[in-house]
């Protein structure tokens, strides 16, 4: 068993990054806009904007109360789509009640999209010819890359259907001609679904969903879920002291896709950088 270490790659590919940023002067800029006084949202803001800063990327922070109504938060997406020096907006998920995220992010200018969550950038991703590729999958797609795993003709399950996670890797593995499965919470039997997957991606949110005796020798095992166990510790989707014997490779969780996710993100704000600039 080989583990993906995503932690170790992510500072390989912000490195790289920072390089690029400093040797053709760009002047990058990531506008988060958070809502609300979610505690984990604050930190993984905490987290995006130390990210910026290894890169050489300008972060702005816009801090919304939970009062903040639709027309607030269109007005300040307005603001941000006509501002030349902004390259990248991203609206932290979750929203405080009674604001819609959908309607947010499709305002969001799909030029300055870098989730990949606006219905154009969906669109666009769909028909083969992204603009922004959502992180989390791009990040997955990158360690696939790293670790010289192939996809075509690969037996891939993807367990969870998300729009940010789930759906998008599906489009993803399909573009380098994976057979893809979606499963989900009404797939009836997912043991029966997973046992012959060649790669298996957890994007569900329940600690130990993924078992040993659903994966087969052999099987590539990424762990997306973010939990915590009966002490508070993160952990994934997946049992991983388990199922680990029987993987050939395997993501850690924490250390593994989380870190990645980050990255990414920071690539499409410099990818969004480079394109105002040409
Ligand atoms: P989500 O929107 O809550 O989607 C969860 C998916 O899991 C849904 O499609 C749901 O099915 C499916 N599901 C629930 N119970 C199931 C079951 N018993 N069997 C099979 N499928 C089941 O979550 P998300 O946003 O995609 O995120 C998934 C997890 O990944 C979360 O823990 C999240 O925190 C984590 N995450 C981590 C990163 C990272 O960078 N590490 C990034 C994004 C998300 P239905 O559609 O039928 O409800």
């Amino acid at each position: 068993m080989e583990l993906i270490d995503g932690k170790k790659l992510s500072k390989k590919i912000r490195k790289e990054l920072a390089t690029k940023v400093k040797d053709s002067n760009l002047k990058p800029n990531l506008a988060v806009i958070l809502c609300g006084d979610d505690e984990a949202s604050k930190v993984y803001v905490r987290i995006k904007s130390k990210a910026c800063e290894e890169v050489g990327i300008d972060f702005e922070e816009y801090h919304l109360s939970n009062t903040t109504t639709q027309d607030e938060l269109t007005d300040l997406i307005d603001k941000l789509n006509e501002d030349e020096k902004i390259d990248g907006i991203l609206l932290q998920f979750p929203l405080p009640k009674g604001l819609n995220y959908d309607s947010a992010a499709e305002r969001i200018s799909p030029d300055k999209d870098v989730d990949g969550f606006n219905p154009y950038n969906v669109g666009r991703l769909t028909i083969g010819k992204p603009k922004f590729i959502p992180c989390t999958p791009y990040g997955i797609m990158k360690m696939f890359e790293e670790y010289k795993i192939k996809l075509e003709g690969k037996k891939v399950v993807i367990v969870g259907r998300s729009n940010i996670v789930g759906k998008p890797m599906a489009q993803c593995l399909l573009l380098e001609s994976a057979t893809v499965t979606i499963c989900h919470s009404k797939t009836r039997d997912l043991k029966k679904e997973l046992i012959d997957a060649d790669i298996i991606i957890a994007a569900v949110g329940k600690r130990n969903i993924i078992k040993a005796d659903m994966v087969k020798d052999g099987a590539i095992v990424i762990d997306v879920g973010t939990n915590r166990d009966e002490n508070g510790k993160l952990c994934g989707d997946v049992d991983f002291e388990n199922v680990s014997s029987k993987a050939s490779y395997i993501t850690p969780n924490p250390g593994g896709v989380g870190p990645m996710t980050v990255a990414m993100l920071m690539n499409n704000v410099v990818l969004a950088c480079e394109r105002r600039m040409k």
